[in-house]
Formats: C-alpha cells, structure tokens, sequence
C-alpha cells in the first residue's frame, strides 16, 4: 500500500521508512508528486499533524501520514513546541538546525543547572484513509531528556546534539540511527501507529 508522507524532512522520511518497514508499506514524499506544504497554524503538535495529514490526502486522493513533532522545554513553558523547525527565524535569525540551537542555548544560559533544562521530544502522528475519513489514527511519543550546554554528535537532524540522555550517557545525535529508532518519540509513536493500522486498516 502507499501512503503519502505529509512532509519533505529527509531526517524524518528515513527514520520513519525503517519503521514502516514491516508492514509492507511504501512512503512516498509528497513534494515528489507536487504536492505543495500544508499550513502549520495551530499551537498544538496533534491539531498541526491532522491538518497536514488531511491536506495531503485531499491533494493525492488517497491516504496520508504526517508527523508534527519537535521539542518543548520545560523552563521556557514548552517552546520552541509547534514551532522548532522556524525557532531561530522567529528570533531573527536565518533558518537552519545549528542557528535553531543556538538560540535555544542562548535562551537556556539563564538556567545552568542540569534540573532547570528538562525537556522532550514529542512526537504527533497522525494517519487518515482520506481526506474525509472521520476515524483518523492517532498516535503520540516523548522522549525525555535533559538540554547539554553544548552541541555534542554527529547523527541525526535538528536538536539531537543537544537533547542528552542521562540513562545512556549520551545526547540523541551520538546514538546509531537503529539505537534512536528504537528509544524515540518517533519510534514510540511510529509502533503504536502500526498496531493501530493493524487493527483498523487491516494491514500486515
Ligand atoms: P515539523 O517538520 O514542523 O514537524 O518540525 C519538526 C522540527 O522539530 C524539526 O525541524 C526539528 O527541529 C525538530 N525535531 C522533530 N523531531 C526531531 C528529532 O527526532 N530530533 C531532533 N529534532 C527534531
């Protein structure tokens, strides 16, 4: 079965390809069949996911996945949240991960202790048959952590070199893609959606 992937972020299509893997299903980008992007205007990850998925399946005709996801920091009342991916150029600054980290650290110097930097990946995925499907899937992660003073690791995409892991002694961007896959807010709710697509779709 296709599924169209309400999202261009190469990061997110390869974590998300591993993990739908077993089913059998083949994600396509829907800025490869022209699809343009969907407006993100809502302050919540799960109202944004069901927005995008249900965009995309009205422009494919057919059925659709999107993930909104980021990371909210507990001493900053959950931003940067719905808005991670354009943080730095909320603050003026040009668009990119490592000018989005900047800005976080720079934010998070009024706070150095380990306890004052909680934060969370979240992850929101939602699926729809079609555009008009009134019973979409609905699945959620988080992947709790604590915000490094540092960027530290090469893997991965967006906040990762800072989101640290005090179980594994490492931040998200120095574990092996099949170690994050396994622990993350993606991953989380990656699994869930599969055995809701198994019990309501009727796949694999
Ligand atoms: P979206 O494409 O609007 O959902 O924005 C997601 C943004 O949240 C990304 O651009 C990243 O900045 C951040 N984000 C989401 N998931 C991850 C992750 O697994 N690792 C690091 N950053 C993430």
């Amino acid at each position: 079965m296709k599924l169209v992937l309400a999202s261009n972020n190469a990061g997110k299509l390869a974590e998300l390809q591993a993990l739908f893997a077993p089913l059998g299903l083949a994600l396509v980008r829907q800025g490869d069949l022209g699809i343009p992007e969907a407006e993100e205007p809502h302050r919540t990850f799960l109202e944004n996911a069901l927005a995008k998925a249900r965009h995309a399946a009205s422009l494919a005709a057919g059925a659709a996945i999107a993930d909104d996801s980021g990371l909210c920091v507990d001493a900053l009342g959950g931003a940067p949240g719905v808005r991670s991916a354009r943080y730095a150029e909320d603050h003026g600054q040009a668009k990119g991960d490592a000018t989005n980290n900047r800005v976080l650290l720079d934010k998070l110097s009024a706070f150095p202790e380990a306890s004052q930097r909680s934060a969370r990946f979240v992850c929101a995925l939602v699926a729809v048959r079609s555009a008009d499907d009134p019973q979409p899937l609905v699945a959620m992660g988080r992947w709790a952590g604590v915000i490094w003073p540092a960027p530290r690791g090469d893997a991965g995409f967006g906040y990762d070199p800072l989101l640290y892991i005090p179980e594994l002694e490492r931040t998200v961007a120095e574990l092996s893609p099949a170690d994050k896959n396994e622990r993350s807010h993606r991953g989380l709710a990656s699994r869930e959606m599969l055995r809701q697509m198994r019990e309501v779709w009727g796949l694999g």
